[in-house]
């Protein structure tokens, strides 16, 4: 999923709006923020078959470090603990953590069964949303449209910035997004990595998004 994981940190912000939205996308994305390291690592790997599933020609056989459930409660209860070292509080620490498991979640529905429960000789899981095209724009638009709603109702910009930089976010994840669909397949898996590792940039752009924008008082 892509979309939904940026619906997850949008929908998250109004429960604790002292968390910014850089550290919320921080969370709901990690899975994906380590995955093209290791990729690159050589520690995971993954391959271009056209036609694996009907929106991705990706066949991720091998990512258990980043994306298997019992690596996801891992990286959830670091993010947890890091969290409580910061001092942030337990409920603000626990939504972070859940922000990062919920990452698993919404790949479990739109993976096709690749996602290891645990690294090494692992069944794998997943519900393949991804077999339809139609079926997954239905969800994650939604997704999208509605956290994007909540989002700006429960928050108001302080200045100009605030405003456009969360339209030119919303347009480049559209843009990417149809992109990934409607584009020619990653030449190869090196390319998408480092093509992947551009989804960091998200995280600083959520941190500026933040500063500029206030939570609206609850009536
Ligand atoms: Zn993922």
């Amino acid at each position: 999923m892509f979309l939904g994981h940026y619906a997850v940190a949008c929908t998250a912000e109004p429960a604790e709006p002292a968390i910014s939205l850089g550290t919320l996308v921080l969370a709901a994305q990690w899975l994906d923020l380590v995955w093209p390291a290791l990729l690159l690592l050589d520690i995971e790997h993954v391959r271009v078959v056209p036609g694996i599933t009907a929106f991705t020609p990706l066949d991720f056989y091998d990512y258990p470090w980043s994306h298997s459930l019992l690596m996801a409660l891992v990286w959830s209860a670091l993010f947890a603990a890091v969290a409580l070292g910061r001092r942030l509080k337990p409920r603000q620490a626990a939504l972070l953590g859940f922000a990062v498991f919920s990452h698993w979640i919404l790949d479990f529905v739109t993976h096709r069964p690749d996602l290891p429960l645990w690294p090494g000789e692992s069944p794998r899981v997943g519900l393949g949303l991804w077999h339809s095209v139609p079926g997954t724009l239905a969800v994650e638009v939604t997704m999208f449209a509605v956290a994007l709603a909540i989002y700006t109702r429960s928050t108001r910009a302080i200045d100009h910035t605030g405003s456009w930089s969360l339209w030119l976010l919303v347009a480049t994840l559209a843009i990417l997004y149809v992109g990934s669909i409607v584009g020619p397949p990653p030449m190869d898996t090196r390319t998408l990595a480092m093509a992947s590792l551009a989804l960091w940039l998200f995280v600083p752009w959520g941190y500026w998004i933040d500063r500029h924008r206030v939570a609206r008082p609850t009536s």
